[in-house]
């Protein structure tokens, strides 16, 4: 396979990525948070711009695509049809949503329609590598800015039933943080400490977190984990309604709002 990814650490906490075809050296940016960085990035490593993918609508996701325009006349700018109608990225010539298929360097890249965080959420899956945004987090998940806790347990389902061996690359360098919060959950959780150190280690050497797993986030996410005793424990503590999966998020997700 031609296909690899770079992630690109941008403002404070950022990820934009860079999928590569290294045969044909050409790259799509996926999320760009700005412009003059994933520039200088391309520049360096000898790259052609051929699209840009946003997973939402977020200033902190789109706001390079114009610098990235202006700079690459007629790149393909791809974003949901939910954003499309509102013309909520800017200069999106290309709407995509759930079942949709994007090619780039031999890989089929599947769409995932992932409501929750905003409405018009997508997630790109493909080649073993999935694209998450700020739905999925390694140890956690987006606000629900615009969604309801039953859109978002349905794309947090969705997600979880792809391969357990898929890379997840996420929106936010959220980890270390997440997983406190995750041990606060399940504090008998061994593989959420060990989880806990390894990002910290990772942090402290200047290093990313991403890319996990899905297995890691099946054994260490709380907000894929709404089934298991002990998160449906703490969260009927913390108001949750009653023992229904989205009832055990959405009190989740307000405990992890407050924490
Ligand atoms: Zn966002």
């Amino acid at each position: 396979m031609a296909l690899h990814v770079e992630p690109l650490p941008l403002h404070h906490d950022n990820y934009a990525y860079l999928l590569i075809d290294d045969v044909q050296a050409q790259a799509v940016v996926l999320d760009p948070t700005e412009g003059a960085p994933v520039l200088a990035s391309l520049s360096a490593r000898g790259l052609r711009l051929t699209a840009i993918w946003c997973t939402h609508h977020h200033p902190d996701h789109v706001g390079g695509i114009d610098a990235l325009a202006a700079a690459v006349p007629r790149v393909e700018v791809v974003a949901s049809v939910h954003d499309q109608k509102g013309a909520r990225v800017p200069r999106q010539t290309r709407a995509v949503d759930e079942g949709d298929t994007l090619e780039f360097a031999d890989v089929a890249f599947h769409v995932m329609a992932v409501p929750g965080h905003t409405l018009g959420a997508l997630a790109y899956v493909g080649g073993g590598q999935a694209f998450t945004g700020d739905t999925l987090f390694l140890g956690g998940c987006g606000r629900l800015f615009e969604g309801t806790a039953a859109q978002l347990l349905d794309s947090l389902d969705a997600l979880a039933a792809l391969p357990a061996a898929t890379r997840l690359w996420v929106g936010h360098e959220y980890t270390v943080r997440n997983l406190e919060f995750a041990r606060l959950v399940e504090p008998k959780n061994a593989i959420i400490e060990a989880r806990l150190e390894a990002a910290r280690a990772l942090r402290d050497a200047g290093h990313a977190s991403v890319p996990g797993t899905l297995a890691e986030e099946h054994a260490s996410n709380p907000f894929l984990r709404t089934r298991a005793a002990e998160v449906r424990e703490f969260a009927s503590k913390n108001g949750a309604e009653s023992d229904a999966p989205a009832h055990i998020l959405a009190a989740l997700r307000r405990a992890k709002d407050r924490f």
